[in-house]
């Protein structure tokens, strides 16, 4: 059976709706039969100041997709052919010692893979105009295609701009060779797999906010789903 499995990994500090619902898109989009969400464990970006504990990251995860359906009266309902289970966590980073490296997951995944699995990292813009700094950037660009989300602008004018930001970035930093097929809204090079551009919703959310919003008292009520806005108040987590 042919599989279109995406990886989408994050500092999950906490996990928000603006993670979840632009990950939707993208697996509508690109047609993905699972995406696997996967916990950066030790972050090699990101300082370590307010990160909470990674068991308590990945309950809040755990909360945002796996909820059981308790409403008798209102039966989850799917279109046919839809995946009931959309989201697969994986604690691989956590399992492996030292710092999450992507490349090190990428290879994990694809020693493991059935013979038609083909797998899609998936990004936001603002972590992809990173990816220089990455460990071993060039060989995960030759080893996996990548969707880039971004959020689109209210001007229509400024989107074409951030695909601009991208192409500029990837022709300076990573080589002159790539170029943008309209066609496809990729970013495609002679050796190293596509780069696919896609717009997802505006949601102006990320975790650095709700954490600055708990720190002030102020709500995080329908940021985050309802579980993990009640883990996070139990255990008082980000004050
Ligand atoms: P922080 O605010 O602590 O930096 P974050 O909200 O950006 O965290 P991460 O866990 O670091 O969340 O991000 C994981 C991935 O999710 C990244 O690729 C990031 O670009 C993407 N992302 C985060 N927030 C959104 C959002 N609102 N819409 C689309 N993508 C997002």
């Amino acid at each position: 059976m042919k599989r279109r499995i995406g990886l989408f990994g994050g500092t999950f500090n906490p996990i928000h709706i603006g993670h979840l619902r632009s990950v939707i898109e993208v697996r509508e989009a690109f047609g993905l039969d699972k995406v696997y969400l996967i916990l950066s464990a030790v972050p090699p970006h990101k300082s370590n100041v307010g990160l909470i504990d990674v068991k308590d990251r990945l309950n809040m995860i755990r909360l945002a997709v796996e909820e059981p359906n308790e409403y008798s009266e209102c039966p989850k309902k799917y279109p046919e052919n839809y995946n009931d289970k959309p989201f697969e966590i994986s604690d691989v980073e956590i399992k492996r010692a030292g710092r999450s490296y992507t490349i090190d997951t990428v290879r994990y995944f694809k020693s493991t893979a059935q013979k038609n699995d083909s797998f899609y990292l998936i990004v936001g813009l603002d972590a992809f105009l990173e990816i220089h700094s990455w460990k071993s950037y060039e060989a995960l660009l030759e080893s996996i295609s990548i969707i880039v989300m971004a959020r689109p602008e209210e001007n229509p004018a400024d989107n074409r701009m951030r695909w601009e930001i991208l192409k500029d970035y990837l022709n300076t930093e990573i080589s002159k060779d790539y170029r943008l097929d309209p066609v496809q809204s990729a970013f495609v090079h002679p050796n190293r797999k596509k780069i696919h551009t896609v717009d997802v919703s505006l949601l102006d959310i990320s975790s650095a906010k709700i954490r600055k919003l708990i720190g002030n008292d102020r709500s995080i009520r329908y940021l985050v789903p309802d579980k993990v806005e009640a883990f996070i108040n139990t255990r008082g987590l980000f004050r």
